[in-house]
């Protein structure tokens, strides 16, 4: 072969390389930090921003056709416009996640000479502490940006060797989403970095570059990853093998708040996008929750051939001026509930009367919505599970954590939970996503576990699951789940259950009223997750207070199987009257952008400390042998009614009760006309029992704040 002359070469390199006016240009290489005038979002961002908008003048010949601007942004909650001398171009990704987005720019949009890109908050209600920068400008179209090399994605399962719905994130070389070249379609949905797959596989456009990319299905799977180089023109392939972890047989994965923008009218994600979305994150009983609607998912997801990994359950986000409840399973035609009512009991009654519905769940009753915050201090006593106004509390389930709109601080809704059956309310805990997007807050985050066979996801028996529901058989998940036991039995059942039947006769789980024979009683947990998640602690409570705790670290596992984070026994003596027993479990949140925790949806600090949480559902003790429940409201009630108003005697009464018994005495004794802060009171009380001193105390301090917010209404 005749070697080329030097001077063809450069010839030939000149025409393969781009033109000049082909290169990309930068206008700027920073991230800049931009917030509106007012208080800082989150301490994590400097206290003064650089500006309250990004304004940026650049040179460049015109465009004569489409042309592409990449940036980088961060932290985007509210709406941001980006616009191009003048002209608006489009907005920021309204997501907090970190994301490389490309805006096309239509023919004649750029000018020769002078031109100025101007990024600003649209909507100046709230500021919001956003991060945007690495701008590019690429003069070619931007469907050519995304397609300059092709990556092919297989997702199988390590036990079936069969493809599998999945999540697949793609990250570039500094860790944040990458936009790909794909749109959603029969089998795929699609957002920037994230491409989730009905059927196991997906193709995708990607710009030359180095990416990380991961796969995974949820909180019960693995995570798969790889690294991928990928020149212009060149096609990389690469299969990615998850592998179930996380023992939950004999549980359902529920998640009874699933939105979608086809029928709730807001968010991101068609009803064939969540088909998708929910086959992918292993969600097996989806309770259709759009808002005042009831939608029947089952011809979706035979539409988008999932509907053999789940049983779709119709239901309703009945919205209201009042408060929202979720409501299921809704008879197929049933006429919704009349939500433009705004009493409770009247909305109940209208609620339960719809044909089906056994179930109404409280959502996110610490969120403001209309102006009523449900266990706001203004309509609710924290520390004894009242409502202030009479409102009447005939919901059977509250969201103790809602994936979409996590709190500040995570306790309050678990304790609220602990004083409603602390108050004698049957309420079932509840994890749910209340998703309503693709992947920004991702369907499935949160959810609920029930007992339930879970053996053929297609088929599965709802009305066992409502019926288990209700009860109480539950495990509230986000990244975590907590399993307790208590019994006689010196373990947990090592083997998955399937239900009672495998269970030791003498073994309680959550929703069960525990006989109790001797004077301990033998209570055994795990901690469960997959590899990917971290626990670092689990706490036992008993009516509400903590009674027993445990630290766990990444070595606690040792030779536990996988997806047990932890295991243990504790003994606690017979308590002198019933309890319930609950376990939550935390670790540290998801950094990842695989499964990033959210933010908080309505923050109350600029402080924010991420968690994945577990928690189990209620284990009632029955150690006054009646053979019922005996909530810490049937001990006060009992003891105010026997000391016939003798302070003294009603305090030697509660010497025998704990402190959540005394907290309901103290609201039930001053309801009764009485003072708790006479004199005489005080000084009582100084000599009562400290389980009894602290209950009067939490009761206070919980009316006090109630006193406090009502003046200011
Ligand atoms: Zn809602
Ligand atoms: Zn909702």
């Amino acid at each position: 072969m005749n070697p080329l002359p030097t001077a063809s070469l450069l010839l030939l390199s000149l025409l393969a390389s781009p033109s000049a006016a082909e290169e990309p240009k930068t206008l700027l290489s920073e991230l800049r930090h931009l917030r509106i005038d007012g208080p800082r979002e989150w301490s994590k961002f400097p206290e003064t921003p650089e500006g309250d908008a990004l304004e940026l003048p650049f040179t460049s010949p015109a465009n004569d056709r489409e042309w592409t601007l990449q940036l980088r942004q961060q932290d985007v909650k509210q709406s941001w416009s980006v616009t191009l001398n003048g002209k608006k171009i489009d907005r920021l990704v309204g997501d907090e996640n970190d994301m490389i987005v490309y805006f096309a720019l239509p023919a004649g949009a750029v000018r020769q000479g002078e031109n100025t890109l101007r990024i600003e908050q649209e909507n100046r209600r709230a500021s919001d502490d956003v991060r945007v920068g690495q701008i590019v400008l690429h003069p070619q179209p931007r469907e050519n940006m995304l397609s300059a090399a092709t990556v092919e994605v297989r997702v199988i399962d390590a036990e079936s060797q069969e493809p599998i719905p999945a999540r697949i994130t793609v990250l570039n070389a500094q860790g944040a989403l990458q936009t790909v070249g794909a749109k959603s379609n029969d089998h795929l949905a699609v957002r920037p970095g994230v491409v989730y797959t009905a059927a196991g596989a997906a193709r995708f456009g990607l710009p030359a570059g180095n990416y990380t990319i991961y796969a995974g299905r949820g909180f019960e799977y693995s995570l798969a990853s790889a690294e991928i180089e990928l020149t212009s023109g060149q096609t990389a392939r690469r299969t990615l093998t998850l592998r179930r972890e996380v023992p939950t047989d004999g549980y359902v994965a529920c998640d009874t708040h699933v939105h979608t923008l086809s029928h709730s009218g807001h968010g991101d994600a068609t009803v064939q996008e969540r088909m998708i979305t929910l086959a992918a994150e292993g969600i097996e009983l989806p309770i259709a929750a759009d808002h005042n609607v009831q939608i029947d998912q089952e011809p979706f997801a035979r539409e988008m051939r999932v509907r053999r990994y789940l049983t779709p359950v119709i239901g309703n986000e009945v919205t209201t001026k009042v408060g929202h409840f979720n409501v299921f399973p809704v008879q197929a035609g049933a006429a919704p509930p009349d939500h433009t009512r705004t009493e409770w009991n009247a909305l109940f009654d209208g609620i339960y009367a719809t044909p089906g519905v056994k179930v109404v769940i409280l959502n996110h009753a610490r969120d403001l919505h209309s102006g009523v915050r449900p266990f706001g201090p203004a309509l609710f006593n924290a520390a004894v599970g009242e409502n202030l106004d009479g409102w009447a509390m005939r919901f059977n389930a509250m969201e103790v954590l809602n994936s979409s709109a996590t709190q500040s601080d995570i306790w309050p809704l678990f304790h609220d939970w602990m004083a409603l059956l602390n108050r004698g309310r049957s309420v079932t805990p509840v994890g749910s996503s209340d998703s309503h997007d693709v992947a920004r807050h991702f369907v499935g985050q949160g959810r609920t576990y029930i007992r339930c066979d879970d053996r053929d996801p297609s088929n599965l028996d709802t009305a066992q699951a409502v019926e288990n529901f209700v009860q109480g058989q539950v495990m509230v998940s986000y990244g975590l789940l907590a399993e307790l036991a208590v019994g006689q039995a010196s373990s947990l059942p090592e083997s998955p259950k399937t239900g009672r039947q495998d269970a030791s006769p003498t073994t309680y789980g959550p929703g069960e009223l525990a006989q109790i024979d001797g004077d301990q009683v033998q209570v055994t947990a795990r901690v469960l997750g997959p590899h990917w998640v971290e626990a670092s602690q689990v706490i036992l409570f008993a009516n509400g207070q903590p009674i027993r705790e445990a630290a766990i670290s990444p070595n606690t596992a040792g030779d536990l199987p996988p997806g047990v984070k932890w295991r243990g026994q504790w003994s606690i003596p017979r308590p002198k009257h019933d309890v319930f027993l609950t376990a939550i479990a935390i670790g540290p949140g998801i950094d990842g952008l695989y499964w990033k925790t959210a933010k908080p949806y309505q923050p109350t600090s600029p402080d924010w400390t991420p968690h994945v949480i577990g928690c189990s559902g209620a284990i009632w003790l029955d150690a006054d042998g009646d053979g019922r429940r005996s909530a810490a409201y049937d001990y006060a009630q009992r003891a105010v009614v026997a000391a016939k108003g003798d302070f003294t005697a009603l305090l030697k009464a509660l010497s025998n009760y704990d402190q959540a018994t005394a907290a309901q005495a103290a609201n039930l004794w001053q309801t009764a006309g009485n003072s708790l802060l006479s004199e005489a009171t005080s000084t009582a009380l100084r000599q009562a029992a400290p389980a009894t001193q602290a209950g009067f105390q939490t009761y206070l301090n919980a009316w006090r704040e109630n006193q406090i917010a009502r003046a200011g209404r």
